[in-house]
């Protein structure tokens, strides 16, 4: 699908080039800057300290290379992302970058990074531990104290203490490129954004990779030059996950080829990633504190407990918010995170009458006309229970 003008086509095509191949945006920014990339692994370091100390930091991408070198360096019960990761390692992809950051996340990420850390050996590997008990008394101190080590790590990292004015600016920075790409997703929402979702998952990607003004210039272009999606009998689709990466294109074409479109979804790659802004007011690392605890109340996150919300009700919620008629719930394979949680969503989508789809995706091979026919078989399910209330509208 082609935006309306031509400098919004121009600007996409800017975007989908950086989300097909980080490594070489990478390797160009450092050139042309001669500034430091640093790693950032999923979800939760906070991007905005390593812009503030003029670094760029890159949530590493999975990339669609089979791997090979790496495959004896995790168990194969590890999800495709992990033993992408450990793969690039082996193979010295990862070498671009001068240094890793990881937030706690997951035990198998935990794992990818141990390989991370004994394969690229020149290239400092931080670790922060957050609170994954949100509700707990001591969560707020315990994600302060995290965000102050970030901070003082960047700075050793950048041989320069990193300033409050400068992780101030990174916050508004970043907070305008989230707003920017939420816009483009109500946008779609409602029918004003003739976007694939391929599209939108390489606007979202390439901002986890690209310095972020760099992004919202071009993504401002994209907006502007956003044209209404044609009305037609597509069914509404809502994509939810938990994957560490963002879905194969493939596969969200196939998705969108058997006369689906895809209005929302809650993926990493997705709704995840834009889904909260950090306080603009008060003190920048208490800002990014509160940023943490608020997002898993706003998108939360199987890895993490939080009583007062669940993901379930909040992904019935959207759902609705945005006029799905099904959900495709995406699965990685041997993800213990979402595996654990999603029976939970099976049963209030359940409850909810929300017609849904499991898929189960791996790095490697995607049986497209497999995917096709369960999509079509969900869709035709969709039509039928929706046919009759169509009707009665028209009498
Ligand atoms: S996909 Fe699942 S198992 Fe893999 S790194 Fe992400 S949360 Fe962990």
């Amino acid at each position: 699908m082609a935006p309306a003008t031509q400098s919004a086509a121009d600007a996409l095509a800017a975007l989908s080039e950086v989300a097909d191949d980080p490594d070489a945006y990478v390797v160009r920014w450092k050139e042309r800057t001669g500034g430091r990339a640093i790693g950032v692994f999923p979800m939760n370091f906070p991007a905005e300290i390593a812009q503030a100390a003029g670094a760029l930091p890159v949530v590493i991408q999975e990339n669609r290379e089979p791997d090979s070198l790496g495959r004896n360096l995790l168990a194969e019960f590890y999800c495709g992302y992990t033993r992408n990761l450990a793969d690039q390692a082996a193979k010295g992809t990862l070498d671009i970058y001068d240094a890793f950051f990881q937030a706690d996340h997951c035990i198998q990420l935990l794992g990818a990074v141990d390989v991370v850390r004994s394969e690229v050996p020149d290239a400092p590997v931080f670790f922060g531990q957050l609170p994954t008990s949100m509700s707990d008394p001591w969560a707020r101190d315990r994600a302060l104290a995290t965000m102050r080590s970030f901070v003082e790590e960047v700075g050793h990292f950048a041989g320069a203490p990193v300033t409050d004015a400068a992780l101030a600016d990174a916050i508004a920075v970043s907070n305008e490129n989230r707003r920017l790409l939420r816009e483009v997703y109500a946008s779609r929402r409602a029918g004003n954004a003739a976007l694939s979702s391929s599209q939108m998952q390489a606007l979202v990607k390439s901002s986890m990779v690209m310095d972020k003004q760099e992004h919202t210039a071009l993504l401002r272009d994209v907006v502007a030059g956003l044209a209404a999606t044609p009305r037609d009998d597509r069914v509404r689709l809502y994509l939810s996950g938990h994957l560490s990466h963002a879905p194969r294109p493939e596969l969200l074409a196939a998705i969108e080829d058997c006369g689906a479109i895809v209005v929302d979804d809650d993926l990493f790659t997705g709704g995840r990633y834009i889904s909260t802004d950090v306080p603009e007011d008060g003190d920048p690392v208490e800002a990014l504190a509160e940023w943490y605890l608020r997002r898993d109340a706003v998108a939360p996150c199987p890895t993490l407990v939080k009583h007062e919300t669940d993901w379930e009700d909040l992904l019935v919620d959207a759902v609705e918010t945005a006029g799905a008629q099904g959900v495709i719930v995406l699965m990685v394979r041997f993800c213990e995170p979402h595996m654990l949680y999603y029976p939970e969503l099976r049963k209030r989508m359940n409850e909810r009458d929300i017609p849904h789809l499991l898929i189960e995706t791996e790095h490697e091979g995607l049986p497209v006309e497999t995917v096709q026919t369960r999509v079509e078989a969900l869709l035709e399910r969709i039509r039928r229970n929706t046919a009759p209330r169509a009707l009665e509208a028209t009498r």
